[in-house]
C-alpha cells in the first residue's frame, strides 16, 4: 500500500518523531456490506488483523492498542447492528482493544446500555447523517446525540466519540452550548472531539476553544486533521494531557490532506486537479502521514518535551481506558 514517497516520507519526516508506544484512539474497522465503504487495494473485510497491518504504514512496529469505531449509514439495512458485532467480535480477548457502540438517534437509551454491555464495548459513536436535520451537515448534536443516550454513558462510565458538524465548527454557539451542557450535567461520562474538535479550519479552534475550559471529562482526538494549528489551539488551551492521537484509519490510506480555507476547508485527493503544477507533477502521500505531520509541527512549535510527546500518544489514552 506504502509508496516510495509514503516510506521517503516517514523516515524523512516521522521516523524521529513518534514514540516507542502508539495507542490509536479513532480508527475504522468494517466490512463493506455494513459499512458502504470499499477503499481501493484493501479487502472487503478489514478486521483487527487486517487494520493492524495497514496501519504498519505509518507507525510500524508501534502500536500498542485502540478505540476502534463502528461505521455505516442509515440506508444499510441493519446496518448499526451488523457494525456494533463485528466490532465487538474482533476486539474481544483482547485487552489493549476498545470499542464504540454505533448508535441511532431513535434507539431506546435502555436498549442501548443493554447491547453496550452484552457486546463488551466502552464507548458511544453518533453520526450526523443518522439526524432527521436535513441537511445532516448542520443538525445541532442532540439531533444525533440524544441527552437521554449521553446519560446512559454517563452512568455506565461511557466515552463518546462525537465529529461534530456545522459550519463553524467548535465556534458555532449551538455546539459549545451542547459540548458544555452534557459535559457538565454528566461527569463520568467522556467526551472526545474527533477531528481536533473538527477544527479542519483552525480559525474556528482558536475562537470557540477558550469556551472550554475547566471541563474535566472532555478530550480530543486528532484524526486525520492536518493543520498543525487545529492541534496546537488544543494544546494551548486544555493542555496536552487532553489530546490523543488518532488515525482515522482507512481514511488515513488515503492521499491527499485537508487544508483551511478562507472560513472553512477542503479536502485534496489524490484525483483533484491540484497535484499537476507548472513546476511537475507532485506525488500525493498518504493523508496519515501529512497528518502525523501536522501533529509533529503542533508539538515543535508548542515546545513540548518528549514526555509530552508520549502522552499524546500513548499515556493520556492509556489512562482514560485503564490500560
Ligand atoms: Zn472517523
Amino acid at each position: 500500500m506504502a509508496s516510495d514517497e509514503d516510506i521517503e516520507f516517514f523516515s524523512r519526516e516521522l521516523e524521529s518523531f513518534i514514540p516507542d508506544r502508539v495507542f490509536d484512539a479513532h480508527a475504522h474497522i468494517y466490512q463493506r456490506d455494513h459499512s458502504g465503504w470499499s477503499f481501493e487495494g484493501m479487502p472487503e473485510e478489514v478486521g483487527l488483523a487486517e487494520y493492524q497491518s495497514f496501519i504498519e504504514d505509518l507507525h510500524p512496529g508501534r502500536l500498542a492498542g485502540a478505540l476502534l469505531i463502528p461505521y455505516t449509514q442509515p440506508t444499510i439495512a441493519d446496518g448499526t447492528a451488523r457494525a456494533n458485532q463485528f466490532v465487538s467480535q474482533q476486539i474481544g480477548g483482547h485487552a489493549s482493544y476498545f470499542g464504540d457502540f454505533f448508535i441511532s438517534p431513535d434507539d431506546d437509551p435502555e436498549w442501548v446500555r443493554q447491547e453496550v454491555l452484552r457486546l463488551g464495548l466502552h464507548g458511544i459513536k453518533c453520526y450526523h447523517t443518522f439526524s432527521e436535520t436535513k441537511p445532516t451537515w448542520e443538525a445541532d448534536i442532540p439531533d444525533y446525540l440524544p441527552e437521554s443516550i449521553v446519560k446512559v454513558a454517563h452512568e455506565e462510565g461511557l466515552v463518546i466519540t462525537l465529529h461534530m458538524v456545522k459550519s463553524r465548527g467548535v465556534a458555532d454557539p449551538s455546539n459549545l452550548h451542547w459540548i458544555r451542557h452534557y459535559c457538565q450535567s454528566y461527569p463520568d461520562m467522556k467526551l472526545i472531539l474527533a477531528h481536533s474538535a473538527r477544527g479542519f479550519q483552525p480559525a474556528h479552534n482558536l475562537e470557540g476553544l477558550p469556551q472550554l475550559t475547566g471541563l474535566d471529562n472532555l478530550y480530543f482526538d486528532t484524526s486525520a486533521n492536518c493543520e498543525p494549528m487545529a492541534h496546537q489551539a488544543i494544546i494551548r488551551h486544555l493542555g496536552h494531557e487532553k489530546l490523543m492521537y488518532g488515525s482515522d484509519f482507512p481514511i488515513s490510506h488515503l492521499r491527499g490532506r485537508s487544508l483551511a480555507v478562507a472560513d472553512s476547508f477542503v479536502w485534496l485527493h489524490e484525483g483533484n486537479a491540484v497535484w499537476d503544477t507548472a513546476f511537475g507533477k507532485i506525488p500525493a502521500v498518504l493523508v496519515g502521514l501529512e497528518h502525523l505531520r501536522s501533529l509533529k509541527w503542533a508539538c515543535w512549535s508548542e515546545r513540548l518535551s518528549d514526555s509530552a510527546v508520549e502522552d499524546i500518544f500513548y499515556n493520556n489514552a492509556a489512562k482514560l481506558f485503564g490500560l
